[in-house]
């Protein structure tokens, strides 16, 4: 009789053995899901591509920065100009000599405001490829960031499945941690953490299935010898065993 329920406390511990093992290899599977690794690799490729635009982008606000100060000088040529013009063609009266050195000064703004315009030309023309590379980037950057959002939602989908799953699990792990007697289930709560998760496991000929490791002949005779409600150990992984 007390043998039989002996076997039976063993059967109830291999029962919440298998219940905790599929908990904690939903939780495994949850954490190491393809798809969060998939972003990650996703995040990664905008990070860097992120900083391979430092540089380029640094570029466009310093030649950006050039042409502004340029166009500011060309702007207040142009006013110069507009005032020599009115000098020299308006109404007030100038001497020739004056009006000579007006002329000269009109064409010597002129000549400054033409080589400034050949400048900003330049700088534009390097400006151009240059924008052109940021906006493609750009382009690039959002498809990677449209991709990961349509990757989270199949991740998303995978945890609530896990979730499911971990949740029926869990429901049913209390009345079979009842069902085991208080010593036997305070002796298997120590040993899982210490045993990778396995702390009782079915001795099936001389082979613990716990670690699969076969135990020697004398080993397993001493077993046998022990009474059948006698808790054992495995001599190589330390788990319960259930003979
Ligand atoms: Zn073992």
């Amino acid at each position: 009789m007390g043998e039989d329920l002996s076997m039976s406390d063993l059967e109830r511990l291999l029962e919440l053995q298998a219940n905790d093992t599929t908990s904690d290899q939903l939780r495994h599977r949850r954490a190491n899901l393809p798809e969060q690794a998939e972003i990650s690799r996703l995040e990664h490729v905008i990070a860097e591509r992120r900083t391979a635009l430092d540089e380029p982008m640094a570029q466009r606000t310093a030649l950006g920065r050039d042409q502004k100060r340029l166009e500011d000088e060309i702007a207040g040529i142009t006013t110069k100009i507009t005032s020599v013009d009115a000098l020299l063609y308006g109404s007030s009266m100038t001497s020739p000599k004056e009006a000579q050195a007006l002329q000269a000064d009109l064409e010597s703004l002129k000549r400054r405001q033409s080589s400034l315009e050949d400048e900003v030309l330049e700088l534009m023309e390097q400006i151009e490829p240059l924008d052109a590379l940021l906006a493609a980037a750009d382009v690039a950057l959002s498809e990677i960031d449209a991709e990961i959002a349509r990757v989270r939602v199949t991740l998303v989908e995978h945890q609530s499945e896990i979730d499911a799953e971990a949740g029926a699990i869990a429901a049913a792990r209390a009345p079979l941690a009842d069902s085991v007697p208080t010593e036997l289930l305070a002796e298997y709560e120590r040993l899982r953490p210490l045993h990778g998760g396995v702390a009782v496991a079915r001795l099936s000929g001389p082979t613990c299935l716990g670690c699969h490791i076969s135990l020697a002949a004398a080993e397993v005779d001493r077993l046998r010898r022990e009474p059948a409600d006698a808790i054992v150990h495995c001599p190589d992984c330390g788990c319960l065993l259930a003979r």
